[in-house]
């Protein structure tokens, strides 16, 4: 059996999304003898250098070009469709990511292949997978099976990350003649980007996300505050972006990013279900609101009833002390 995952990356460095796909597939391998597993990274620059963070076993193929730096819908799906082909792989994986998203459905549709987006693959036994997605913003769950012989799964962000697997066999392939026909080159025309600083939500360990509750772009500052002491970053729900608080890019939930923290933090946050459909991934939720009936209780393992205005400087201080910065 052949595996193939692409590993997506940004700046140079590969996602922690797409890396957790890769050492999922690697666990497949280990459970199984007979499965190839092959990846591929497209990028610019020292592309190889990239796949020193790969574990485990198989090959990696690199794709590097300038023109490449930045995703290209066509061009990308160009590349990777031709690999997977030229493997022979059957089972194609990537990172649910805001590229992840674009790119399965073009590489499906011209693969001839069945997919599944934003789902949980576990290995189902006798080397078959098992595949579950949720639906209606989490309200249910369908346990998918794909009737065609291939298959594209875009794998949801979990928090409960799969552990890397030991030692290193992973051989690298450069690809050099590789052919870019594709429809006009989708350039790049302006990049924005907020908080360099900081890192995207959808790659956070620690998240403190506000919403409308939080009352106003300013009082955010107390959030930015509390996140710095936990070494997180701050995210929002849509209403603190409609309202343009917040940027949609730090959005979490339905029509923003899904995010899979180890920890949290929701103040000022109703919990309506398009907002836990993006954060049902994290994997301890603390929960402050002043309303003690507010749906975001049921979401958490801790809740605060609080106004957040006093519960927030406090939980800062509190972490601050422990940590021992003042
Ligand atoms: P509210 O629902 O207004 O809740 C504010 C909360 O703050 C309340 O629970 C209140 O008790 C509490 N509060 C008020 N003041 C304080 C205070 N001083 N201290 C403590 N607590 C306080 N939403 C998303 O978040 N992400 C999405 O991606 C998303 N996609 C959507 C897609 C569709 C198709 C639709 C229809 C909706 C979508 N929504 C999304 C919107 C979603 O339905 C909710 O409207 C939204 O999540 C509510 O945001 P909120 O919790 O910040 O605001």
């Amino acid at each position: 059996m052949k595996y193939f995952v692409l590993l997506e990356q940004r700046e140079g460095v590969i996602k922690n999304a797409s890396l957790d796909v890769w050492n999922t597939v690697q666990h497949f391998a280990q459970a199984s003898n007979d499965i190839d597993i092959y990846g591929l990274i497209i990028g610019a620059g020292d592309v190889e250098k990239m796949v020193k963070v790969c574990r485990g076993k198989g090959c990696v193929f690199v794709v590097g070009d300038e023109k490449l730096r930045n995703y290209i819908p066509s061009a990308y799906t160009g590349i990777v469709t031709e690999l997977v082909v030229d493997t022979g792989a059957l089972n194609v994986f990537l990172a649910n990511t805001a590229m992840g998203r674009d790119l399965a459905p073009r590489m499906a549709m011209r693969l001839h292949a069945g997919l599944v987006s934003d789902c949980v693959v576990e290995a189902g036994g006798k080397g078959s997978l098992s595949v579950s997605t949720t639906m209606y913003s989490g309200a249910v769950t369908a346990v998918a099976k794909v009737l065609s012989e291939r298959a594209v799964y875009s794998l949801s962000p979990r928090s409960h990350r799969p552990a890397m697997p030991s030692g290193s066999n992973v051989e690298v392939k450069k690809i050099v003649d590789f052919s870019m026909h594709h429809s006009g080159w989708n350039p790049v025309l302006k990049k924005i980007v907020y908080h360099t600083r900081r890192k995207d939500i959808a790659e956070a360990d620690i998240i403190v996300a506000g919403g409308r509750g939080v009352g106003g772009s300013g009082n955010f500052a107390m959030l930015e505050s509390l996140a710095d002491a936990l070494g997180g970053v701050v995210g929002a729900s849509r209403s603190a972006v409609d309202e343009g608080w917040r940027p949609h890019s730090e959005q979490v939930g339905q029509t923003g990013k899904s995010v899979a923290p180890k920890l949290y933090i929701a103040c000022g946050i109703s919990g309506a279900v398009q907002h836990i459909a993006g954060m049902s991934g994290a994997g301890t939720v603390i929960a402050i609101n002043r309303d003690a009936e507010a749906p975001i209780f049921k979401a958490a393992d801790y809740g605060i009833v609080g106004d957040i205005v006093e519960v927030v400087p406090q939980l800062e201080k509190a972490v601050r002390a422990h940590s021992g910065h003042h």
